[in-house]
């Protein structure tokens, strides 16, 4: 049975293109409300507060931690913290909207504990080979580091299982529009 399509959250291996399919959704469905996350990293260029993120200090979000302000939080990549704050995702769902998380993996599974029929869609590559391309492609890595990318990669994709569907990433566009339909909207007809 579908679950009720109000809270959508997407998760999936690091270097996957959650980023990218999020912000495509983000800048062509206007019906879907992306969760602005709270964050301790520093804005890189471009970046706005309150519309990419809110930025904040270590203090700050330790703050919205102790008040409970958090739907779920995790420091991603052993750097830096982010956060969903509960107070902008129950008003967007309050009214009526389709709202989506764009979270790392332990974000997702704590949201799976606290919001049990929201709906989990896994973003996987198109295969391990194409995995293994994104992420020693750049060759900025020692091979040491690629070795560990690949590691957690691994395991990250080893959590498939604890998701409602999968969607892949072979195509920003297509994914996108899967993910939509996922939510219960339509898709957009895109011109050719
Ligand atoms: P970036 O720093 O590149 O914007 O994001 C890095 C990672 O943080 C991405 O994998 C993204 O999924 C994750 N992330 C962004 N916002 C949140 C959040 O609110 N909670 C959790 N758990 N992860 C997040």
């Amino acid at each position: 049975m579908s679950k009720k399509p109000g809270l959508t959250v997407l998760a999936g291996p690091t270097a996957v293109g959650k980023g990218t399919v999020s912000t495509y959704i983000r800048d062509n469905y206007p019906e879907v409300w992306l969760s602005v996350s709270a964050t301790t990293r520093a804005p890189r260029p471009g970046e706005q507060d309150g519309v990419h993120y809110f930025f904040k200090s270590k203090d700050e979000f330790e703050q919205l931690v102790a008040d409970g302000e958090l739907l779920e939080w995790a420091v991603v990549h052993g750097q830096n913290t982010y956060g969903t704050l509960k107070s902008t995702v129950n008003q967007a769902i309050a009214e009526g909207r389709s709202v989506l998380l764009e979270i790392d993996l332990q974000g997702a599974r704590q949201v799976k504990a606290a919001v049990p029929d929201a709906q989990f869609v896994f973003l996987a590559p198109p295969s391990w080979d194409e995995m293994v391309r994104r992420l020693v492609g750049r060759g900025t890595e020692t091979p040491e580091e690629q070795q560990r990318r690949l590691e957690t990669a691994k395991l990250e994709l080893a959590a498939e299982p604890e998701f409602d569907y999968t969607v892949i990433n072979d195509d920003v566009r297509r994914a996108a529009d899967e993910l939509v339909s996922l939510m219960g909207l339509t898709p957009h007809p895109h011109g050719a």
